[in-house]
């Protein structure tokens, strides 16, 4: 099938190179020139683990390819896919639609022979609607359908996703739109779940998929405060809880709260949805108030560990929203970093993957190190900010010997608490 994807981020690049490799031929259209020249001669513009080699792959299979012309990526296609942004609105937070307008408008002229228009971007209930119209006002003869295709895969297991999806959901009104995702997911046959379902329903099903991830996460963070003012142990209570199948072990992690580009952005646009629509969602809303306030929370508690210490050097680990990827985006780990700048914490970071990332948002307002270790070097305080595993193995014995004081404020639960204190670390966990 000839497949156009229109964005090459975080979600239409794994995508393209993802169907590249099932065998389509795949245009990668996007109208930042530096990324598709960059993609062009051969340099990946994200990290996410396995996409590097299977991009060079197809690159080099002709299967794969990446334009700025809108004409050049969809004349002839049989299907168009959006992976356009969707940001919060500054000033509303609804879903800011100008992207996906923009994009609609700009491809209906090049449309030639049937097409499907998939909307995999996050796009408020109604959006199909909206989509179809400004393609007919704009080439009133086109042929076509257009699909909500939303996307569920995680940052940092992109291509993981791509190949073994949980449930692959379509909100297509006609038969012939159906037909074309079915062919283009045939490899996936029998190997995950299929919805068929109204295209308001999918557009629906993404909001309320991420919102209830939100609530989980802060539900989990809530109750972890609880379990510091009781003596119980979050982990134990975490684990305990997942055995029940009706609420099962993931989103159980007790942390710095949500963040990334998704869960913040759609919580708020679902909450404004419902408020244009006379509903009143008050578990979002509280989920979204508890969450802002609770990187502020971790900003406190990381520099009244160094309360006492004058000019306290501040050592954070992690600057990533999450670990398996380099994306920054509404991390918490950024937030935090930034009311510490705020408060004029003197503070040095390293992340595995996201220094780069994290160093176009901060700039030289924090110093950046070689690796974990040398993050250490003088520090008051360590603050563990983003769950890498690499951060797990990090030796204590050695941390002692590098740091000033020896605090540590794990946001992650990353540490061994026990083996931390007998070491005579002062540690602070989650939830413990
Ligand atoms: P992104 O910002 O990484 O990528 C969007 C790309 O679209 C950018 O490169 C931008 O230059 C390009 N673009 C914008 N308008 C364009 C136009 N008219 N023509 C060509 N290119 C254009 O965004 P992302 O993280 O990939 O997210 C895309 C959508 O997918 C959002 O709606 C998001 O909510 C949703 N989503 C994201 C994830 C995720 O993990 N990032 C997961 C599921 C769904």
């Amino acid at each position: 099938m000839k497949v156009g994807i229109i964005g090459t981020g975080y979600v239409g690049l794994p995508t393209g190179v993802g169907l590249a490799e099932l065998g389509n031929q795949v245009t990668c259209i996007d109208r930042e020139i530096s990324k598709i020249e960059a993609l062009k001669s051969g340099k990946i513009t994200l990290y996410e683990e396995g996409l590097e080699d299977l991009f060079h792959k197809n690159v080099k299979a002709g299967r794969l390819h990446f334009t700025t012309s809108m004409e050049e990526g969809v004349k002839d296609a049989d299907l168009v896919i959006i992976a356009v942004g969707t940001p919060p609105h500054p000033v509303t937070k609804e879903a800011d639609m100008k992207y996906i307008h923009a994009a609609a408008t700009e491809l209906a002229e090049h449309l030639s022979g049937y097409t499907v228009i998939a909307t995999k971007s996050t796009v408020p209930v109604g959006t199909g609607d909206v989509v179809e119209g400004l393609i007919q006002k704009k080439n009133p003869t086109a042929d076509f359908d257009v699909v909500s295709l939303p996307e569920f895969l995680r940052e940092g297991f992109a291509v993981h996703d791509f190949f073994h999806p949980d449930r692959i959901v379509v909100g297509a009104n006609t038969e012939k739109a159906k037909n074309v995702i079915k062919e283009l997911y045939k490899p996936f046959e029998g190997k995950t779940n299929m919805l068929f379902v109204k295209r308001r329903s999918s557009e629906t099903i993404k909001y309320a998929s991420n919102a209830f991830l939100a609530i989980k996460i802060h539900y989990i963070n809530e109750m972890a405060n609880f379990c510091e003012r009781t003596g119980a142990d979050i982990n134990e209570v975490a684990k305990g809880m997942g055995l029940d199948s009706r609420i099962g072990p993931k989103f159980l992690n007790p942390g710095p709260g949500y963040g990334g580009s998704c869960f913040p952005k759609d919580t708020m646009a679902m909450s404004y949805m419902a408020r244009q629509n006379g509903v009143d969602m008050t578990l979002i809303n509280a989920a979204i108030t508890g969450n802002s306030a609770r990187k502020k929370q971790m900003a406190e508690r990381i520099l009244n560990a160094v309360k006492e210490v004058k000019n306290p050097k501040i050592a954070v680990l992690g600057l990533a929203f999450k670990d398996g990827t380099d994306d920054c985006r509404e991390s918490p780990a950024m937030e935090i970093v930034g009311e510490l700048i705020n408060q004029g914490a003197n503070i040095i970071a390293y992340d595995p993957k996201a220094m780069g990332t994290a160093c176009m948002l901060v700039g030289n307002k924090i110093q950046y190190a070689d690796n974990m270790y040398q993050v250490l070097q003088d520090a008051d305080v360590l603050a563990i900010l983003t769950e890498w595993n690499e951060f797990k193995g990090l030796d204590l014995i050695k941390a002692k010997e590098l740091m000033r004081h020896f605090k540590i404020v794990d946001c992650r639960n990353l540490i061994a608490a026990d083996k931390a204190k007998d070491l005579g670390f002062d540690y602070q966990g989650i939830g413990k």
